[in-house]
């Protein structure tokens, strides 16, 4: 294999890159104090750095590296599409085959009778697509006032104005003056942190019910829709418990306000089916679509719709005002097309739900035992541990978020990316990671939180807080 290992020493690079580059989600006099790790090559779940560490990476970069690095028919397929086609637009009456060609397989592969894709370059650009989307359909319909979106706190929907909106991140809510009007947020189905008593089921209910009850305090005729991701993700991997979705359903369809499954990490095979709302039971007018797309290997994203709003574009929209230059890009529709091949054809989601899932899912639950840890969960292949000062008592620490990003480095010391939300401790490894690979995964988590455990008794944090 060729690979392209001429760069300049390290620490040349991060001086580079601390001089021109500013970083997403950073602080950055602390990461330039310290210098990025810069990363040269992949190859199926390893990442290799500048120093030639190899690095297992267990969140599949930001969620998104589904069929894994490395896969040299993308990188075909892209070169190919470059030569005869680099770029062409989908705005004034045109159209090109590699487009036409992935919005046919997507409403083959999305649920129910969501059969037409409006194309974007990432999942930010779809969310915000979909609140034009919602609110033109309302209009179109005669109901102009049926503005509202309603959303969830800790929810992540992107980092543009409108999908940063929609997200429930106080910390960028924070910033920049967000939330946009006409958005709210409801409470998240977080039993762990926030179900007290409650059993799990009982919670479910009582949070899915937010919504009713924000839906009569707007008045329906103000709401236009409710998103959500099935599984939140970026929030720290909060599986709902079972009774949730139904009863959202149940609630999205007396009140007939749209549902809108954020299916950007839930999407292309995460849970175990193709998509979150096939995992639970959600039949959602809308589904925003990005990183498993394409496994990362070009941005692309989009908003699939149903028959039914699809009709409405179709009869009575007129104009839809809206669309990216690189809306339905060829290269990145090629790339996306020949990824999905690459998911079916190596039945990867079959795998992950009969195999690979249940096989983590069995040796991740057992973290449970670990001092450390207050809970941990899974599906498919994401999985999350609620790391605590005092495991029974499902209890905070008082520092908050200062346990889990000393284990943080020290699974990245170790060669491990695990990602850190707070005091969680998150994976969403590719698809294709083996057994053994997992086993390593488990072998050096289980390292990492030893150490880390080690450290916090040390330092004095075993600390309980307040929630
Ligand atoms: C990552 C993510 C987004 C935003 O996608 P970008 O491609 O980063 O803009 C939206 N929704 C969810 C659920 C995500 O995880």
């Amino acid at each position: 294999m060729n690979h392209i290992t001429n760069h300049p020493p390290t620490a040349e690079m991060q001086a580079t890159d601390a001089a021109h580059h500013m970083h997403p989600f950073s602080d950055t006099a602390e990461l330039n104090a310290k210098g990025a790790r810069v990363i040269t090559r992949a190859n199926g779940v390893m990442l290799t750095d500048s120093e030639g560490v190899e690095i297992l990476d267990a969140m599949a970069g930001l969620w998104c590296v589904n069929i894994g690095y490395g896969r040299s028919e993308l990188a075909d397929i892209a070169s190919r599409q470059m030569r005869e086609l680099p770029y062409y637009n989908t705005f004034f009456g045109t159209t090109h085959p590699q487009v036409i060609n992935l919005a046919a397989r997507i409403a083959e592969l999305a649920p129910g009778d969501l059969n037409r894709t409006f194309f974007a370059c990432s999942g930010s650009e779809a969310n915000d697509t979909n609140i034009r989307l919602v609110r033109h359909y309302w209009a179109s319909l005669g109901k102009p006032s049926k503005t509202t979106i309603i959303s969830r706190k800790n929810g992540y929907h992107g980092s543009a104005m409108g999908s940063a909106s929609l997200g429930g991140m106080a910390a960028m809510h924070a910033q920049g003056g967000l939330p946009i009007p006409g958005i709210t947020h409801i409470d998240q189905p977080y039993w762990y942190a926030e179900g007290g008593e409650m059993s799990p089921d009982e919670f479910g209910l009582k949070t899915a019910r937010a919504l009713e009850f924000e839906i009569e305090r707007l008045g329906v005729e103000n709401v236009a829709a409710f998103i959500a991701e099935p599984v939140q993700g970026a929030g720290g991997v909060i599986v709902p418990p079972a009774t949730y979705w139904p009863e959202i359903q149940r609630i999205c369809d007396a009140h007939e306000i749209l549902l809108i499954a954020d299916e950007v990490i839930t999407g292309f095979g995460r849970t175990g089916n193709w998509f979150g709302s096939d995992t639970f039971g959600i039949r959602p007018d809308i589904i925003t679509i990005a990183k498993g797309l394409s496994s990362g290997y070009q941005p692309i994203g989009g908003s699939v719709i149903s028959e039914k709003i699809a009709a409405v574009f179709a009869e009575k929209a007129g104009d839809f005002n809206h669309g990216y230059t690189y809306s339905g890009h060829p290269v990145a529709a090629a790339v996306a097309l020949e990824n999905l091949r690459i998911l079916e054809e190596e039945k990867i989601i079959e795998t992950v739900r009969d195999e690979t899932g249940p096989y983590l899912g069995n040796l991740w639950r057992q973290l449970a035992d670990h001092p450390l840890v207050g809970e941990a969960r899974h599906i498919g292949m994401v999985a999350a541990i609620e790391l605590s000062p005092d495991k029974f008592a499902r209890a905070p620490f008082r520092d908050a978020g200062a346990v889990g990003l000393i284990c943080r480095d020290h699974c990245f010391a170790n060669g491990l990316i695990m990602r850190h939300v707070g005091d969680k401790m998150i994976i969403s490894p590719p698809l294709v990671i083996t057994k053994s690979e997992i086993d390593r995964l488990m072998e050096l988590a289980v390292k990492s939180l030893d150490q880390t455990l080690a450290d916090a008794k040390t330092a004095g944090l075993m600390v309980p807080g307040q929630r």
